[in-house]
């Protein structure tokens, strides 16, 4: 049985989230090291993000190929196994039934031990911030294809056999409980993120992606006097809220 502790790292995992470039933002510190410790990682994007843009030389199809390239690639920096799209239209996700199943299939698929998504509660960011629907979206319906539709052995047969995911890591959330410490990947998180150019053009994030982790870090080393679940000393890290699902 796993031990989720700041050492923690599941055979396998699936990240299923809304755009090509939502786990570059989130949760790519992580996934690089769990990779690079031998964890199997899919990325499962449900669109291609096909509307994500104001430059008027794209269309949704060729926005679609450019970012899927670009996810190809950040993908591979960052070890990865395999990316699944799904090619959903982009600003139009709903957590309908339909897409559920969908993800149940991959899921009861690639079984993965762990799942990671983003928390459908978090509406707001700070002042400035409204979160897109589709990240609230993809958040809701990977939670309900996880559980229970994964693992019960009388619903869509014939979508695989049942699944059981241990765990799931909740990113972008309020109110997180566990921290893992990305100090010796964060540098592969930027790697990632760069390959994202028809998002970021010019613009170096770099510094705003350190801000973000050493203010993790900083919180993941409040909370363990609070009794929280940290990484110790660490210099750089990502927030989760952990859902366990399999007793130890
Ligand atoms: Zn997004």
């Amino acid at each position: 049985m796993p031990r989720f502790d700041g050492g923690y790292v599941p055979r396998s995992a699936m990240a299923i989230y809304a755009h090509p470039d939502d786990i570059e933002f989130t949760i790519a510190g992580t996934i690089a090291k769990w990779a690079r410790a031998g964890c199997e990682v899919t990325f499962v994007l449900i669109t291609s993000g096909n509307a994500g843009t104001h430059d008027r030389k794209f269309t949704r199809k060729s926005l679609a190929r450019v970012r899927e390239r670009e996810e190809r690639e950040s993908a591979r920096i960052l070890g990865a196994a395999r990316v699944v799209f799904l090619h959903h239209g982009d600003c139009e996700l709903v957590p309908t039934l339909a897409l559920r199943k969908e993800l149940v299939r991959r899921i009861r698929r690639h079984r993965p031990e762990v799942v990671l998504c983003n928390d459908p509660q978090a509406l707001f960011f700070g002042d400035r911030y409204i979160n897109h629907p589709d990240h609230l979206a993809a958040g809701k319906v990977a939670l309900e294809a996880v559980f229970p539709c994964a693992e019960m052995e009388l619903l869509w047969p014939g979508a695989g056999l049942p699944h059981k995911v241990h765990a799931v890591y909740v990113s972008s959330t309020a109110a997180p409980d566990t921290w893992v410490d990305v100090t010796e990947t964060i540098d592969v998180k930027i790697a990632a993120l760069s390959a994202h150019q028809s998002q970021l053009g010019d613009r170096d994030i770099s510094p705003m992606i350190l801000e973000w982790a050493r203010d993790e870090a900083l919180r993941a080393q409040a909370g363990k006097a609070a009794g929280k679940k940290d990484t110790g000393r660490s210099k750089y890290a990502e927030a989760f809220r952990v859902m366990r699902l399999m007793r130890e």
